[in-house]
C-alpha cells in the first residue's frame, strides 16, 4: 500500500515535470527538411588589424559573468556557472569566435554540448549537430527556432570548429509600449568556412518558450554572450572557446550622394 502510495505520487510528479517542460518548449511547426551534410575545409582565422579582442587566450578582461577557467590559452566552460557577457557593448558586427565539443560527449538531442553565441538576445546555437539529430531550426548554426543552418558543416567532437558571424543590429521605435520595427535585423553564419546562414532576416528575439517576437533594447548596443548551458553541468560536458574577436561595421550598406555630376577621368 505504502509501496502503491510512493509509486503514484512519483509518477504525478514526473508527469508534472513533463508536462511543465513540454509546455514551454515552443514549436514553430514549420516541417524543415534535414540540411545536408557538407565536409568543412580547413580554415583560418586569425584577427585582422582592426578587431577588437575578446578574447585571445590570456584572460577574461574583456567579460562579465561566470567564473569560467583558461587552460593552454583556451576558455573553459565551469560546471555550475552561469553564461559570460562581454564588457563592451556593439552595433552591428562581424564576430569570430571558435568552439570545440569534447569528444566523448554524452547525450542527445538539445542535450548534448549545447551552448549559444548571443548577441544581445539574438542566439546563434552552438550544439553537437555531427551525429545527433534535433530539431533542424535548433542544431548547430540555426538562428535558434528561427531558421536551420542551409548546410550541416559540422566537425566531429574533439576537433576545433568556426563561426564567422554578420549581425546587422535591427533599428525598433518604442512608442506607447509597443515596439515597432524600422529596420529588421540580419544575420549570416559561415561555419567552419561554409556559409550556412544567408542573411536572415531576424524575427525577433530567439526564444525558447515562445515564438520569435521583437523586444525593445535600449539604445541598441548589444553584448555579446556566450551560454553554458545546463544540460552539459548534469552531464559533465565541458565546453571550449578560443580566438573571440568582432569588428564593427555599418548597420547597413552606406553610398553617399555625388558632389559633383559624374563624369570621366581626365576631363
Ligand atoms: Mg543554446
Amino acid at each position: 500500500m505504502l509501496h502503491k502510495t510512493i509509486f503514484s505520487t512519483t509518477l504525478v510528479v514526473f508527469i508534472f515535470a513533463v508536462s511543465v517542460a513540454s509546455a514551454n518548449d515552443w514549436r514553430s511547426g514549420i516541417p524543415w527538411e534535414t540540411p545536408p551534410k557538407v565536409t568543412p575545409g580547413a580554415v583560418l582565422g586569425a584577427p585582422p588589424s582592426d578587431a577588437i579582442i575578446l578574447f585571445d587566450g590570456t584572460d577574461l578582461s574583456a567579460w562579465d559573468g561566470g567564473a569560467w577557467a583558461i587552460e593552454n590559452g583556451e576558455l573553459v566552460t565551469v560546471l555550475g556557472e552561469g553564461d559570460i557577457t562581454s564588457k563592451q557593448r556593439f552595433g552591428s558586427v562581424q564576430l569570430h569566435l571558435e568552439f570545440f565539443i569534447p569528444e566523448g560527449v554524452v547525450g542527445s538531442d538539445q542535450h548534448r554540448g549545447n551552448s549559444g553565441v548571443f548577441i544581445g538576445p539574438y542566439e546563434v546555437q552552438i550544439i553537437d549537430s555531427y551525429e545527433n539529430v534535433t530539431y533542424y531550426d535548433g542544431m548547430v548554426a540555426s538562428i535558434y527556432k528561427q531558421v536551420p543552418p542551409l548546410v550541416n558543416a559540422s566537425r566531429p567532437p574533439g576537433e576545433w570548429q568556426t563561426y564567422s558571424i554578420i549581425f546587422n543590429r535591427p533599428e525598433l521605435k518604442v512608442e506607447n509600449e509597443r515596439v515597432y520595427v524600422v529596420r529588421p535585423g540580419y544575420i549570416t553564419v559561415i561555419h567552419n568556412g561554409v556559409l550556412v546562414v544567408n542573411r536572415h532576416e531576424l524575427q525577433g528575439t530567439t526564444f525558447f518558450h515562445r515564438p520569435p517576437a521583437y523586444e525593445a533594447h535600449g539604445g541598441g548596443m548589444l553584448p555579446i554572450r556566450l551560454q553554458n548551458h545546463a544540460s552539459n553541468a548534469q552531464r559533465g560536458t565541458v565546453l571550449r572557446f578560443r580566438n573571440i574577436w568582432v569588428r564593427e561595421i555599418p548597420d547597413t550598406n552606406v553610398r553617399p550622394e555625388p558632389t559633383r555630376a559624374p563624369f570621366y577621368m581626365g576631363q
